[in-house]
């Protein structure tokens, strides 16, 4: 078996203790002669599967008693409508625009009321996260709409901004799971499984109870959360062997002590490849200091003509899709949950070689 390092910004590495779970009990789970894939969704199994999958998520990220916790459909660009379409009440909602997600979550919104952009960081290339205080916010508005980590530009919300009593609304599609968060400063948080928490086509959706049941008239069964809230996400067939790959996901972080020593690893692996590319004078990161990610790292070799020969060879080491996303260029590497230090400690070594051998 060969696996490489890869360090694609979606879908993206899986941890191999969870792969090999799911290997040794995909033909035959727990003695019902079936795969996961072949169960009811009404079984006994698959709901003790979906009551567990709810409970570890609960305890990893510490969710409040107030608060349901969904596993619906569509990718995190399916909340994009599903938002205003629930919530949106006065008809006005506040965005802050970070990059190329929080535009379609924006431009999405705008069929259903009126967006305001109360803060944007778009003039200087999405390379750096606004301030927000709460003199900014419209106490009118239905909710304010962050995307808390932006996998494209590389930029991450530091701070967690006070928006008061108007429910702060959170794509946090590339760094749910990756650091502590206090879910209680959120309305609404929502993210496609893909990153941090399993397979492609689960989103899980965290919300306050209070901001369920208020749907547009016109708000399609399917995405009013009513639907799912009052059915255990059992309303239609859910993606059940998506729900049980992240229930083995939250239980592998849990044994590694949960969120916290999880974002320990993580503050370790990026810093490694950001001082390497700080104290480089032939990398160079796009990002401004105060607001880098920890999970989507994009950098630059500026003045030469290298980024596709760089992609070429380290694939040939086994350090897969470092390729920069269109919109800003250069490299990017994505450093979720599921990659290893070690993963980390070879790029930095292959780029140290590169840069030797190309300066
Ligand atoms: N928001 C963010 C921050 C993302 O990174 C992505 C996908 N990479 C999306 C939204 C869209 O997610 P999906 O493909 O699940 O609709």
């Amino acid at each position: 078996m060969k696996r490489v390092y890869n360090f694609s910004a979606g879908p993206s590495m899986l941890p191999l203790a969870v792969l090999e779970k799911a290997q040794a009990e995909l033909p035959d789970y727990r003695n019902s002669g079936m795969s996961v894939m072949e169960l009811s969704h009404r079984s006994g199994l698959f709901t003790e599967i979906i009551e567990e999958a709810e409970q570890l998520l609960r305890e990893i990220m510490n969710i409040p008693e107030n608060y349901k916790v969904l596993f619906v459909q569509g990718g995190a660009s399916q909340q994009f409508a599903m938002v205003p379409l629930n919530i949106m009440k006065n008809g006005k909602a506040d965005y802050v625009n970070t990059g190329s997600w929080s535009k379609k979550a924006m431009k999405e919104a705008k069929k259903y009321g009126q967006v305001n952009v109360i803060a944007s960081s778009e003039d200087e290339n999405f390379t750096f996260i606004p301030k927000i205080d709460q003199s900014m916010i419209d106490k009118e508005a239905d909710y304010v709409h962050i995307t808390t980590n932006n996998t494209i530009e590389g930029t991450s919300f530091r701070e967690i901004p006070d928006t008061g009593s108007v429910p702060l609304v959170a794509d946090m599609s590339s760094n749910i799971l990756s650091e502590d968060i206090d879910v209680s400063k959120f309305g609404i948080i929502y993210a496609g499984a893909q990153k941090n928490i399993g397979p492609a086509g689960l989103t899980v959706v965290i919300i306050r109870e209070d901001l369920i049941g208020n749907a547009k008239d016109i708000c399609p069964t399917m995405l009013d959360y009513k639907t799912h809230s009052d059915s255990g996400s059992l309303y239609n067939t859910p993606p059940t062997y998506g729900i049980y790959m992240a229930k083995l996901v939250f239980e592998w972080i849990k044994e590694l002590g949960g969120i916290k020593a999880i974002q320990k690893q993580n503050e370790e692996k990026a810093a490694l490849l950001y001082d390497f590319i700080d104290q480089s004078d032939f990398y160079s990161s796009p990002v401004r200091e105060d607001s880098r990610s920890i999970m989507n790292i994009p950098f630059t070799i500026p003045g030469y003509d290298l980024d596709a020969q760089f992609v070429k060879e380290a694939k040939e080491k086994g350090l897969e899709t470092l390729k920069g996303h269109r919109s800003v260029g250069g490299m990017r590497a994505s450093i979720y949950n599921a990659m290893p230090v070690d993963g980390v400690k070879a790029l930095v070594q292959f780029m140290k070689e590169f840069e030797e051998s190309n300066k």
